[in-house]
């Protein structure tokens, strides 16, 4: 199973691919945290991409075009994949189809996550994470259950990124209106779109996504 979980920066891509690989043993492929990886190892890729991340654009197609395919090589062929904030463009996708057939792959689903643009803001703004193991928390909507403890490991460290400020998160989501969303209809025509209000509970989000793989 390889599914695209698309919408726009704060629409819960990232904690619903968290539970996808919980429940289901999946693999999250995340360009935007691959490409952070690369950014704090201060590889040649990181040293590339990280001015573009820190205004809110795109990086180059070929450099996420390589970060999925070496995932791909490395993973089993019976470990579906979550593609999650790729492909980004018209060019990408196509790419992506390209690269799933080099793989012995194909696209099942792509879920898209449905929200109201004025409540991302906030969402964004207020999301940190642990520093340790990356789980994902918001100021309000998500707090730890102890205030300065991760949930998951206890650790007493967190990390808010720094392209999740308002400027850049408004520039974030110009760019996926205009670059992002118009790759929906070519998978609209191949039937394979489901569309899943991203505004409701991350459980009842979860259920939703579920419903749609099963
Ligand atoms: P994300 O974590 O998905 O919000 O991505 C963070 C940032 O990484 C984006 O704002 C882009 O600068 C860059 N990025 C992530 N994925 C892609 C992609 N598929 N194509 C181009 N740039 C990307």
């Amino acid at each position: 199973m390889n599914i695209i979980l698309l919408g726009p920066p704060g629409a819960g891509k990232g904690t619903q691919s968290a539970g996808l690989v919980e429940r289901h043993g999946m693999k999250q492929l995340s360009t935007g945290d691959m490409l952070r990886a690369a950014v704090k190892a201060g590889t040649p890729v990181g040293l590339k991409a990280k001015a573009v991340m820190d205004a809110g654009g795109l990086v180059s197609d070929d450099i996420v075009a390589d970060l999925i395919d070496a995932e791909l090589a490395a993973m089993d062929a019976e470990t579906g994949a979550i593609f999650d904030g790729y492909p980004r463009t018209a060019s990408q996708a196509e790419t992506l189809d390209s690269i799933l057939a080099k793989h012995n792959r194909s696209l099942d689903h792509v879920v898209e996550l449905s929200v109201d643009e004025d409540a991302l803001v906030e969402r964004i703004t207020g999301r940190f994470s642990c520093a340790n193991c990356g789980a994902l928390y918001h100021d309000t909507a998500n707090a730890p259950a102890k205030e300065g403890v991760c949930d998951t490991c206890g650790c007493t460290e967190f990390k808010r990124r720094p392209d999740d400020n308002e400027e850049t998160v408004r520039h974030r989501m110009s760019v996926y209106r205009a670059e992002t969303a118009p790759i929906l209809p070519g998978y609209e025509t191949r039937g394979i779109v489901t569309r899943v209000d991203g505004m409701a509970g991350i459980g009842e989000v979860a259920t939703a996504i579920d419903a749609v793989l099963a």
